[in-house]
């Protein structure tokens, strides 16, 4: 038999037009179908081969290759995991920069998950920078340019009245987690439209590597509600659409239908909202925290993080938090969530609600946030104090003392030298947290912050920085990443199958992540664990979070007999199944 005579026939139509008498025409013509005729096995097979959650590339065994039909398919020689590791790792350091280890590590997550999750939690430190910020900042703003392969779920406002029927186009049938954007305020580089997909895909690994969320029952999803960002309008390669932001009542209907399709399909899924605009992501918080199983990692693990590190500062500073006097630089959704959470943690040390909110001082684009503004946003207005209004954060600096300074403005080289100068003078032990990412917004770097403080600053930053050496010591900042605090979160929930997550919960996360911080972190100015240990800081958090669902009665499946068994049996590890 020729190969042509193989090759099974079908069928198409061709349009033309008939141009002396101008009518359209259509003819059924038979063609070879270019993809010839496979049996179930070799399909099978080929499946196996090319779905990243089974694909073991050089790794499936003898037996299985017989067993599956895949001899053949592959080079002969059987590799171990630790093996492909190593190529991973070869192929890792030839890459020229950040970028291109990004869109390498993508590529093998879409290829072979298993071997994704190894390295990634083998090697923590160096793949966090590149599978989340600072690098994947700049994967999403070169989003549609290194596009390969589709993840996740794109919902956009054209899909208005049918979000179900999306929804129920995703493969698998249950999901533990999603994390979802609308991309309007992508880390600090603003509205970056479908192309801040790559947040909760970046997020949503994080769940998995840190945590143990099985990576087959997450969901990355993008609400796609247009842009305002007229350059990316105007990329020919953009992959979202190209028109403005929906706002208002239609913008909020939409997000409801989103959120009605998702716990329909899913019920009990666990909605993470990231990266919205401030005004958003404040209103969708209260909107839904009450109603379905939701938070906000912008606000409330940004929150628990940072009262976390603040509470281990104390330890070395020696000023307790509720004598704590903290400046805010930025008064957006971060600053509303960190505030409002250490008014309840200094309210739990026995502060008046008011004395506490009275410690926390906000500065935003125009200044001094103080109660004769009449420009204040409603989350600004319990921290507008009795003051007199100073314009810029120097003044603001030298006119309240602070004992802390916390920067989440995504203003680059905002703590000057003098205003950090300003905090020596006045502090033994200052504390500043210049939390803005990615790196290129941080309000100063760590090497600025021990200079200008002679070294004495308790110095942690949202992107990491390398050790800094002065004056003969070594200093090892800390990084106030929200991956201590929302994998473990994440996972206490899926345990305990908790119907809400509330702030108690995020109280018990940052008091836990508190109290890992050894004396000898401490020593190194380092006022978190080392990443190394975060899966053993995401079970604990974990364990907290479901004893504080079960406490509550939160709670929606029966307590088990041993929670840090159970909290450890359900978290996924990076090793392959034998499929014989
Ligand atoms: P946001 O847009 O809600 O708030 C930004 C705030 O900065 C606004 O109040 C704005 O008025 C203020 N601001 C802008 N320009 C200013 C200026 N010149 N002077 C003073 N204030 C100014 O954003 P957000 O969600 O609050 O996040 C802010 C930053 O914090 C981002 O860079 C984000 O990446 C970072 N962040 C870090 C972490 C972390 O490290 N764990 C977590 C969340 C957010």
């Amino acid at each position: 038999m020729t190969l042509s005579e193989w090759l099974p026939l079908r069928p198409s139509t061709i349009h033309g037009r008939d141009e002396s008498s101008g009518l359209d025409l259509e003819t059924t013509v038979t063609t070879r179908n270019p993809r010839p005729a496979s049996s179930a096995k070799t399909h099978a097979a080929f499946d196996l081969l090319h779905d990243p959650l089974t694909n073991k590339g050089t790794a499936f065994t003898e037996a299985e290759r017989d067993e599956l039909g895949l001899r053949g398919l592959l080079p002969p020689r059987v590799l171990a995991i630790a093996d492909q590791e190593r190529r991973v790792l070869e192929n890792f350091d030839y890459k020229p920069n950040a970028l291109e280890r990004y869109i390498f590590m993508t590529a093998l997550q879409d290829r072979n998950e298993t071997l994704f999750y190894r390295t990634v939690i083998n090697h923590i430190e160096r793949m966090m920078p590149i599978i989340y910020t600072p690098t994947v900042g700049e994967a999403c703003k070169q989003f549609g340019h290194i596009f390969r392969r589709s993840r996740g779920l794109y919902i956009s406002l054209r899909d208005r009245g049918r979000i179900a029927e999306v929804v129920a186009n995703w493969p698998a049938r249950e999901v533990d987690v999603i994390v979802v954007t609308d991309g309007e305020r992508i880390l600090g580089l603003g509205d970056l439209g479908v192309n801040g997909m790559g947040i909760p895909i970046g997020k949503l690994a994080l769940y998995t590597a840190c945590a143990g969320i099985y990576p087959g029952r997450c969901l990355p999803v993008m609400l796609d509600v247009g842009t305002n960002t007229e350059s990316l309008r105007a990329d020919p390669l953009y992959a979202g659409l190209l028109e403005p932001r929906l706002r208002g009542d239609e913008y909020r209907a939409l997000v409801d239908e989103f959120v009605d399709a998702v716990t329909n399909a899913f019920p009990g899924v666990l909605i993470q909202f990231e990266d919205f605009a401030t005004q958003n992501a404040l209103s969708l918080l209260a909107r839904y925290r009450d109603r379905v199983t939701a938070f906000n990692d912008d606000i409330q693990g940004t929150a628990a993080v940072t009262l976390a590190g603040l509470i281990a500062a104390a330890r070395v500073g020696g000023v307790p938090l509720g004598e704590q006097r903290i400046l805010f630089f930025g008064a957006g959704s971060a600053a509303a969530g960190i505030a409002d959470l250490i008014v309840g943690a200094m309210v739990r040390d026995g502060l008046a609600e008011a004395d506490a909110r009275g410690r926390c001082w906000f500065v935003d684009s125009k200044g001094l946030v103080v109660r004769s503004r009449t420009d204040l946003a409603a989350h600004k207005q319990p921290y507008a104090h009795d003051h007199e209004f100073v314009r810029d954060l120097a003044s603001a600096a030298q006119t309240l003392r602070p004992t802390t300074l916390i920067g989440v403005s995504a203003q680059r080289g905002a703590f000057t030298g003098d205003v950090l100068a300003t905090l020596a003078a006045t502090n033994d032990r200052p504390i500043v947290f210049a939390l803005s990412n990615p790196t290129s917004k941080s309000e100063c770097t760590a090497e600025e912050a021990y200079r200008y403080t002679d070294g004495r600053v308790i110095f942690a930053s949202g992107s990491p920085f390398d050790p800094v050496e002065l004056g003969g010591r070594r200093y090892v900042p800390g990084q106030g990443n929200n991956a201590y605090i929302f994998p473990g979160v994440g996972l206490g929930v899926v345990v305990s199958k908790a119907r809400r997550v509330t702030d108690e919960m995020f109280h018990r996360a940052a008091q836990t992540l508190a109290h890992l911080v050894t004396d000898g972190s401490l020593a190194q100015g380092t006022v978190y664990p080392p990443l190394v240990s975060i899966r053993d800081v995401s079970q604990a958090i974990a364990i907290a979070v479901a004893e504080e669902a079960y406490r509550s009665g939160l709670a929606t499946v029966p307590a088990p007999a041993d929670l840090t068994a159970a909290t450890r049996a359900a978290m996924y590890e990076p090793v392959y199944q034998s499929n014989v």
